[in-house]
């Protein structure tokens, strides 16, 4: 049917009635104002370049804070089991240090997080390549985030610190010298699995080292082998393991706000 000049000019007026009941009455410098839910409140860390490093919010579980490493137990071949053989890393000074004895796993699991920690890789320079200050962080005990003494130390750039080991290469590489402490903040959300264990969704992370971006919101594909394939293995909350790759790597301001 050919719309007459009425019938257009009366559906053009339905619609433009039908926007303008939309519209509040009045808009206001006050009607676009959200007033809650009220965010929490978090007193921060305290930060200090190369004295004390960022200390721990008020709200975060703090893994290792110079004390002790109670929260800590020994663990092996950098899977996330249910270890409880006592940790055998020295603190010394307020530092937590990498030995060969074992890796480090913390007791606690966590799921999705923001991850806080400071390492120091040795003063002394000995070996090149992975061979010089080498540890990780490994992400719910599966997903290593490269920990390496890059300062003019070449690598393969999918291994080098900032790297999702032989999966994501860092956007930059922001090291400090040998011997400095570097810190790392990590956010993080953890794969989703189905009942039968396909993975429905990747884990996601967003790493800052030294301030600076090196990963940005990417998808792990699965584990992070050294040889081969990731794995995609279904899991729910797993631990952090700090890798012993044989050179002695300092850790201190651990602490995980979980979200
Ligand atoms: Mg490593």
């Amino acid at each position: 049917m050919k719309k007459t000049t009425s019938t257009l000019f009366l559906s053009f007026a339905a619609t433009t009635l039908a926007f303008a009941q939309l519209e509040p009455a009045k808009q206001t410098p006050q009607s676009s104002e959200i007033w809650e839910p009220v965010p929490p409140i978090v007193t921060p860390g305290v930060f200090s370049a190369n004295t004390a490093g960022t200390t721990a919010p008020s709200d975060a579980v703090v893994l290792f804070d110079g004390k002790n490493a109670d929260a800590w137990v020994a663990n092996k071949g950098y899977n996330p089991t249910n270890s409880t053989a006592p940790l055998q890393w020295p603190v010394r000074d307020g530092v937590m240090y990498s030995s060969k004895t074992s890796s480090a796993m913390t007791k606690q699991q966590f799921g999705d997080m923001q991850l806080h920690l400071e390492f120091q890789t040795p003063s002394k320079v000995e070996g090149n390549g992975q061979g010089r200050g080498n540890s990780g962080v490994f992400l719910q005990g599966r997903y290593e985030v490269q920990v390496l003494d890059n300062y003019e130390n070449p690598t393969y750039v999918n291994g080098m610190v900032g790297s999702i080991y032989k999966q994501a290469i860092p956007l930059a590489n922001p090291s400090r010298k040998p011997g400095e402490w570097q810190s790392y903040d990590i956010i993080y959300t953890q794969p989703k699995f189905s009942k039968s264990g396909v993975m429905l969704e990747p884990a996601y992370v967003t790493v800052l080292l030294n301030g600076v971006l090196v990963q940005n919101h990417v998808a792990i594909k699965g584990t992070t082998e050294y040889i081969g394939y990731p794995k995609q293995v279904a899991h729910d909350k797993g631990p952090l393991i700090l890798q012993d790759h044989g050179n002695p790597v300092g850790f201190r301001n651990i602490w995980v706000r979980e979200l």
